[in-house]
């Protein structure tokens, strides 16, 4: 594109990170303005950028460091209005880009304050000096700026003219112009300076700035913890606290029913002694009524026994008394005729035989006939080579084989045993006993001798 030599071009350079990283023509700008180029690399940031006004040295004659911001699209903000033109032509100036001082608008030096915000300050580091990157971006002219060849007006000395005058005029313009540069070049070194300690000042704000939001953030997120913690302590307090009221709530509920079973407890127990009290005083009224009523009813049978004994013995007197007569009687007919009558029965070879139970027939002779008679049981027990007591005993067993043991109570045992047939064989204390009363027996005898020999 052909631009007259006295115009200027209008172009923007984007930097990323401090490095100038892309330059268009303010005409592709303007198409992403119009959203019709996005640019992703810069999608959901806001990027640096600097407008700049270049002149036919290829001299960058005016900076405007502006800021723009992309959505997640890379498209460019639509509200975004910056009057970049406006800014340019009211800047003071700047740093010598070649061409004299630029017009600049910068953060630290901006013209209309409402736009302060969206301006942003250049690096004067040495290392990355943007003013440096910003004229070698733009001296490359990779843009492709081509302007009209300056008319060069050609200066001609009138012909008649004093030298020696003319060279102290031009001495004198030359020293003014000198004079002139000077001062300008000293001026704009001290506007340079100014420029940097302005944009040092704006730096150090900023980290000052960022310091102080990453201090507060530090301060806020300790003081949310600490409202957490806080909270959390008294969660826990308040929990504590429920947790100690139940506690005390069970034991005063153990307590109260501690007491109340307490309380039960010795009720019955009273209860229960006064209840035992009036069973044992009612056990011992009937029982003492009971003994009375057995009393009376023993006394009774004992006096009638006594009266039947009485009567008995009276009657057994008599009964002896008859006996008496009677076994005179038979001894005297005995002795008159019996002896004889007997004797000659024996001998017309008659015997006279009698059965006795363990003694078996026995055939008494006449001689002992009389001694028979007197007492039959005598007899046989002689017979059987034993004495009168233990065939009686022996024929009790014989009739009754039970045991004749004593129990504890003093009842007769009673209990079922062999019958021993032979009284010669028969002991007493030992064949008149069971199992269980033998042994016990037996026992006794071993421990005791003395009661074994009595036996
Ligand atoms: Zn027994």
């Amino acid at each position: 594109m052909l631009t007259a030599s006295s115009e200027l071009a209008e172009a923007v350079v984007f930097f990323n990170q401090g490095q100038a990283t892309r330059e268009m023509l303010w005409s592709e700008f303007e198409a992403i303005l119009d959203a019709v180029v996005p640019m992703m690399e810069f999608a959901n940031s806001t990027a640096h950028a600097v407008y700049v006004r270049i002149n036919s040295k290829i001299d960058v004659a005016a900076a405007v460091f502006f800021s723009i911001s992309y959505d997640a699209d890379g498209r460019a903000d639509n509200r975004w209005n910056i009057p970049l033109q406006q800014l340019a032509d009211s800047s003071a100036r700047g740093p010598d880009m070649g061409s004299g001082p630029i017009l600049l608008a910068c953060y630290s030096q901006c013209s209309i304050a409402a736009q302060q915000k969206n301006l942003w300050d250049p690096s004067m580091d040495p290392k990355i000096n943007t003013f440096a990157q910003l004229r070698k971006v733009i001296a490359s002219n990779r843009l492709g700026l081509v302007f009209e060849a300056e008319e060069v007006a050609a200066i001609s000395a009138p012909a008649d003219f004093d030298t020696t005058g003319l060279q102290q005029e031009i001495s004198k313009r030359y020293q003014q112009k000198f004079e002139q540069e000077l001062r300008s070049r000293m001026a704009q070194m001290m506007k340079e300076q100014r420029l940097r300690i302005a944009t040092l000042t704006h730096q150090n704000e900023e980290s000052t700035q960022v310091l102080q939001h990453n201090n507060l953030q530090c301060v806020d997120a300790l003081r949310l913890q600490i409202e957490q913690r806080d909270s959390c302590l008294k969660v826990l307090e308040q929990r504590n606290q429920v947790l100690k009221e139940t506690i005390v709530g069970q034991n005063e509920k153990i307590q109260g029913q501690r007491e109340y079973f307490e309380h039960k407890l010795e009720s019955r127990e009273s209860d229960g002694q006064t209840s035992i009290k009036s069973m044992q005083d009612d056990y011992k009224l009937e029982l003492e009524a009971k003994v009375l009523a057995a009393t009376a009813e023993l006394k009774d049978s004992l006096q009638m026994r006594d009266f039947e004994l009485i009567y008995r013995s009276e009657q057994e007197s008599v009964l002896r008394e008859e006996l008496t007569t009677i076994q005179a009687e038979n001894q005297s007919l005995i002795a008159n005729n019996g002896s004889d009558l007997l004797g000659s029965l024996s001998d017309a070879g008659l015997s006279f035989v009698a059965y006795h139970p363990g003694a078996g027939h026995i055939t008494v002779p006449v001689k002992d006939i009389k001694r028979y008679m007197a007492s039959k049981q005598l007899y046989a027990a002689e017979t059987c080579g034993v004495t009168m007591g233990h065939y009686q005993q022996w024929l009790s067993h014989y009739h009754r084989p039970v045991c004749a043991a004593l129990t504890s109570k003093g009842d007769l045992c009673g209990a079922r045993i062999a019958k021993n047939m032979d009284p010669r064989e028969f002991h007493v204390g030992d064949d008149d006993r069971c199992a269980g009363h033998q042994t016990s027996v037996s026992r006794a005898f071993s421990l005791d001798g003395q009661s074994l020999k009595e036996c």
